[in-house]
């Protein structure tokens, strides 16, 4: 949990759209909310690949910004 907060989590961006994340709680992932995508974090590391992204339904996403 240590790596995603605070200051690394300004830093990291989507690789998609290169906005700002979300961070879902369970399972421990990063959200662009744009794309619907949810990046995980395997071992503290978040996965920014687009291709290891678990897509989003609409209202998930609207969860995970409920988190915030
Ligand atoms: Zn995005």
């Amino acid at each position: 949990m240590r790596l995603i907060d605070g200051y690394l989590l300004e830093v990291l961006v989507c690789p998609l759209c290169k906005g700002k994340l979300l961070v879902r709680r369970e399972p421990l992932a990063l959200v662009c909310p744009f794309d619907r995508l949810a990046f995980p974090v395997q071992d503290g590391v978040p996965v920014m690949l687009a291709e290891e992204a678990e897509p989003l339904s609409a209202d998930a996403v609207e969860a995970v910004r409920a988190e915030q």
